[in-house]
């Protein structure tokens, strides 16, 4: 790798959380750097998401490199135990963090990478690709272009741009596009500024995670106020299988999860939502009357406005120029891809990671943060802040730090099994311990209103192991398809939707099964 210098920093593409993280650790580490950021304002991706409250408390969401440059300023920490909205995250962490003399004249806005590749090298050339600078193309905010060079690239800017689309085939719906102004992807803020948009409106929810849950939930309210507010919910799967879908109800050891769930349930039941099932979009069509969304021989009524919350997927054209180890189907790095792919980790047992599984053929690039899980619904910021740490180090040298692993997991008391005085999994009968400490970032949903229980814990930490077992590192991907769990441990837990972000957790019914 090339040397890191003034002329030829790292840089950094993002400004959110993770891509802050990084700074923090590069400034700790005394390495030159830069933070590109296409928005207005540091943490631009999460103010789309103001209004939702993030389901971690603010003890999840810090880094602490960064905590170390705010402490000694007099910023106040948040109550750890409070959960921001995506607008405090901003205001009381991203803000101050980004204003920090240690980062502030090292960030740039209005700064988007619209490419990166090897200075006078191309993709194919393997002369002097290594000692041949990173050299990426920036669009500015003003309209103008800039080329920088680089020694190191971390890309941490996420995939909040690039949802997936209505159409369930990956594809962008026939029709979809030109419906572009009635549709919205994401979260919309319902019960705030987008209210007007839908008072008295026919609309649709198209996806069966938590940020769908989050929508109909907001929308009922809405129809409470707004006589004619009519919501239809759509989802892939099929009705059978919706009983999963609501979540453990009960059951489930994360309780805010289990009631929003449950909350859902009742307003199908009680018919306030219009569930729609085995549903899968290849049709947008507008009449007189509205939009009619079409699947296969099927149509809904016409309806005046859609909400896509079917999940996110990275943005890889900026990267095309590189050399990039990627799997084919979850678009993450090849060594991390098989630890989060949701075919086969149903609720998922996520090692901590770092620079090792985040290489690629191209030394120097590194994907982090949101964007590092490629398609993968399961994202944590605990684990993009140890990304960043990880991947710091190594920039710096310190091959000790980069591997070792100094993520704090807390139990989520979910995928570990019960949890006993002094914090140990009981995770051990039928499916055996597992020697690697392992996270259960897969359990948790990106639900934008799910609280974790004051005391429920994220993360399921290391257990004594039995290299056979089902649970082992080695045979996590069998263990944790769901008919093998199901054999396993007698509980299947499955994603909510193919191609939403987030998944549920179907309780086993021998709850203290290691790889539940
Ligand atoms: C609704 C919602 C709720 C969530 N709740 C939680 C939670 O409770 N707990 C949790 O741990 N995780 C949660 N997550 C998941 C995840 O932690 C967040 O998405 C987090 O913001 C990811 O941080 P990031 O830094 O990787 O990416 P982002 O926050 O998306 O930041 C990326 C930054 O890069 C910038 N950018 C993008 N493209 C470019 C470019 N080409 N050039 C320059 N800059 C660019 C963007 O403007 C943005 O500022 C949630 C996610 C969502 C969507």
């Amino acid at each position: 790798m090339l040397t890191i210098t003034a002329d030829t920093p790292v840089v950094i593409i993002g400004a959110g959380p993770v891509g802050l993280a990084a700074a923090a650790h590069l400034a700790e580490r005394g390495l030159p750097f830069l933070v590109l950021e296409a928005g207005p304002q540091a943490g631009y991706s999460v103010l789309s998401w103001g209004h939702v409250q993030l389901f971690s408390p603010w003890r999840y969401s810090l880094d602490k490199a960064a905590l170390r440059l705010l402490e000694p300023t007099g910023w106040k920490s948040p109550a750890p135990e409070a959960y921001p909205t995506g607008r405090a995250l901003v205001e009381r962490y991203l803000a101050p963090l980004a204003a920090h003399p240690a980062l502030a004249p090292h960030l740039r806005l209005g700064r988007r990478v619209a490419a990166i590749t090897r200075e006078g090298v191309d993709k194919l050339s393997n002369a002097g690709r290594e000692q041949a600078p990173f050299l990426l193309h920036i669009e500015r905010a003003d309209g103008g272009e800039e080329l920088l060079r680089a020694s190191a690239v971390i890309d941490a800017s996420g995939t909040y741009g690039t949802p997936n689309p209505l159409g369930a085939s990956g594809l962008p719906a026939m029709g979809e596009r030109a419906a572009a102004a009635s549709i919205f992807y994401g979260i919309p803020d319902v019960l705030g500024a987008h209210r007007e948009r839908y008072a008295g409106k026919r609309v649709l929810v198209a996806g069966s995670g938590h940020s769908a849950f989050n929508a109909l939930l907001e929308l009922a309210s809405l129809a409470q106020e707004a006589p004619g507010t009519q919501i239809t919910w759509a989802v892939r799967r099929g009705g059978e299988r919706m009983g999963q879908a609501y979540g453990g109800g009960a059951n489930d050891a994360l309780p805010a999860r289990g009631e929003l769930g449950q909350r859902i349930r009742t307003l199908v039941d009680a018919g306030v939502v219009r569930l729609v099932t085995g549903w899968r979009t290849d049709r947008v069509e507008r009449i007189p009357t509205g939009l009619v969304v079409h699947a296969g021989t099927r149509a809904l009524a016409p309806l005046d406005e859609i909400v896509v919350a079917t999940g996110l997927r990275p943005d890889l054209a900026p990267l095309a120029e590189l050399r990039l180890g990627l799997d084919p189907a979850v678009e993450a790095p090849t060594a991390l891809a098989p630890l989060i792919d949701p075919n086969f980790h149903s609720c998922g047992t996520v090692r901590p990671h770092g620079v090792d599984e985040l290489s690629h053929p191209e030394p120097g690039f590194f994907i982090v943060g949101m964007k590092s899980y490629g398609r993968a619904p399961t994202f944590l910021l605990l684990t993009g802040y140890e990304q960043a740490r990880s991947v710091t180090a190594a920039l710096a040298g310190d091959w000790e730090a980069a591997r070792r692993v100094e993520l704090e997991l807390p139990e989520t008391g979910v995928c570990s099994g019960p949890v006993v005085a002094g914090g140990a999994s009981t995770g051990a009968s039928c499916c055996g311990p597992t020697e690697t400490p392992v996270t259960t970032s897969s359990l948790i949903e990106l639900s934008p209103v799910v609280a974790l229980p004051k005391g429920a814990a994220l993360i399921a930490l290391s257990q004594p192991a039995e290299a056979s077992s089902c649970c082992a590192p080695a045979v996590q991907a069998s263990c944790c398809e769901p008919e093998a769990k199901a054999d396993c441990c007698g509980a299947v837990a499955e994603p909510v939707g193919e191609t939403d972000k987030l998944v549920a957790l179907v309780p086993a019914s021998g709850s203290s099964c290691g790889c539940q």
